[in-house]
């Protein structure tokens, strides 16, 4: 048998056009790509203002059941897609988020796609890339600086100093630097106070720069920040500490889309990375709107399964950016519909249809779920080696009873020529401009009734449940003006409850709400049901120890 080749063997082996010409396809002028490098370029922001009068092309979500350690391929299948698409003529655009650098140090596995469904150059986009991530970390601490140094000069503004909430991030899996003292050393290093940092995936500035639609909106944003609280409990926002103008300076170019290529040469922005957890989890708006302007399709990702990730994209991203999506792909795999049936992950590779079909009940939750954002569904199922064809049946039998059609795809093994007949499917399917999206609660809904609306709609729980002083919080950010706000759940992404362990379509069961926090920049209410990690640490053993450069100065052992 022949010998399967890694991700970056197959990203190495690529023949890369140069960024220029693939920008050329899309019609962007040579002037209005900004390159970084032959293979990487940043959009002008002229050129998509300029954009604003074209017609929007068809919008596409990539979505999954419920992740398991058998893994789904939401970013391959995206990719795999777009190949699809373009390969039976339809001009289309991938959207996906940028990497994190911090977590390619710890475990071994990259986020630009899989086998012959990738994008390039995989090692620039998954490491420093075009530098906006360095940009949102230096306009982050740019803030925390500012605080403490407005401390230290005399605190005017009263700040009270264990009630400050903005910490600093850096882009590393760094457990130790989770909770700290800062300020210690005497005088001179002003006044010590508790601290910590996050990884810069999880930051504000992160979501903001995500959902900001021009420069002026995110300076706006950035301004709205709450940085913490007064002795007598009055909020302090970043816009009082004066540091928004000079954090949108650090972020004017990070603020552009990056346009990279699939290995197929077919186009793709790769912007804005935040946190699927206690942030909406896709791509920039910015990169979105741009692309629905330059091809006729565009086909994006969101994180996680389709219970978090899907909701958010639909009910934060595409309210607040006017975004209309006209169709969902769901992304199943045999593999893991097999651990949703019960099957540990040793038995994987074993045939077993009854398992696949008893798993199908976490599909074909998420089937109903998506339909009740009136957008229209097909299924990929994405195939992995080992799948049979009565498994592979099992679930495209199950779609057709449940009124979608699911599609074996073989993107994987074989790029875009493995996608052509979900590519038609879904072409078809959004050019028949059925879709009649609406987000799952209004703006004006009570916030507490909007997070019960997403608890029994989307997770099938019997109620949701509070502690009074996580009520009162609602109620006070309602006083505060921030009730329009939308959800953004914070909750386990293995369970459509808040247990990961309870696996298919768990019923009879409540969500505890342990925590409530305001994003006012980001312009949303984080909901918090359960351990939610915003500093991950490096395991026993980091991929980092086996990471170097080979004698032909190639990364070796990332991927
Ligand atoms: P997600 O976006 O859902 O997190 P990815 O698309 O990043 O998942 O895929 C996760 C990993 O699984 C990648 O390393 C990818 O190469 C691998 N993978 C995806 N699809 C397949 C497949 N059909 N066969 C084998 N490996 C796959
Ligand atoms: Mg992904």
């Amino acid at each position: 048998m022949a010998t399967v080749k890694s991700d970056i063997e197959i990203a190495r082996e690529a023949k890369m056009k140069p960024i220029l010409e693939i920008g050329k396809k899309l019609g962007i002028p040579t002037e209005d790509l900004i390159p970084y490098g032959h293979t990487k370029a940043k959009l002008s922001l002229d050129f998509i203002s300029g954009l604003s009068k074209k017609k929007d092309g068809k919008l596409i979500l990539v979505t999954a059941i419920n992740p398991t350690p058998a893994g789904e391929g939401k970013t391959t299948t995206t990719v795999g897609l777009g190949d699809g698409l373009n390969r039976i003529g339809k001009k289309t655009m991938i959207c996906l988020r940028e990497p994190s650098l911090g977590p390619c140090f710890g475990m071994k596995g990259g986020a630009a796609g899989g086998g012959y469904a990738q994008i390039v150059p995989m090692e620039d986009i998954n490491l420093h890339f075009t530098g906006d991530f360095h940009a949102i970390t230096s306009a982050h601490n740019l803030l925390s600086a500012m605080i403490d140094n407005h401390i230290y000069w005399g605190n005017e503004l009263g700040l009270d100093t264990r009630r400050i909430s903005w910490r600093r991030v850096m882009d590393m899996n760094d457990r130790a630097l989770r909770d700290i003292v800062c300020s210690l050393g005497g005088v001179a290093n002003g006044f010590p106070r508790e601290a910590g940092f996050d990884i810069t995936v999880a930051s504000e500035i992160m979501a903001i720069l995500c959902l900001a639609t021009s420069i002026e909106d995110l300076e706006r944003r950035i301004g709205q920040i709450v940085i913490g609280h007064k002795r007598d409990k009055g909020q302090v926002l970043a816009k009082d500490i004066k540091a928004a103008g000079a954090m949108t300076v650090l972020l004017k170019d990070a603020l552009l889309p990056n346009l990279v290529q699939t290995l197929e040469n077919n186009p793709a922005f790769v912007h804005g990375g935040p946190f699927a957890n206690i942030a909406h989890g896709c791509n920039s708006a910015m990169a979105t709107k741009a692309g629905l302007k330059l091809a006729d399709y565009v086909v994006t990702e969101a994180g996680f399964g389709a219970d978090l990730g899907a909701e958010k994209f639909f009910d934060i991203k595409c309210r607040k950016a006017g975004l209309h999506p006209d169709v969902t792909v769901i992304v199943a795999t045999v593999r893991a519909l097999k651990m949703h049936g019960g099957v540990g992950k040793d038995d994987l590779k074993k045939e077993n249809v009854e398992a696949v079909k008893k798993g199908l009940a976490n599909l074909g939750r998420h089937i109903e779920n998506v339909k009740k954002f009136g957008v229209p569904i097909a299924v990929a199922v994405n195939h992995f080696v080992t799948d049979t064809d009565a498994e592979v049946k099992a679930i495209t039998d199950f779609c057709h009873e449940h009124g979608v059609e699911g599609f074996k795809c073989t993107h994987w093994a074989d790029g875009g020529k493995g996608t052509e007949a979900l590519a038609k499917h879904v072409a078809a399917l959004a050019d028949k401009g059925s879709s009649q999206f609406h987000p799952i609660y209004d703006d004006a809904m009570p916030l507490w009734d909007k997070v019960k609306t997403i608890a029994r709609e989307i997770y099938r729980a019997d109620d949701i449940v509070a502690d009074k002083s996580v009520r009162d919080q609602f109620k006070a950010y309602e006083a505060q003006g921030y009730g329009k706000f939308p959800i953004c759940m914070a909750k386990t992404q293995y369970s459509f409850s808040t247990d990961p362990n309870l696996k298919g379509a768990p019923t009879n069961h409540v969500v505890p709400i342990r925590e409530v926090r305001l994003s006012a920049g980001a312009e949303f209410i984080v909901v918090i049901c359960g351990d939610i990690m915003t500093m991950p640490g490096l395991p026993k053993v980091p991929s980092a120890e086996t990471i170097g450069l080979d004698a032909k100065g190639q990364i070796a052992g990332l991927f």
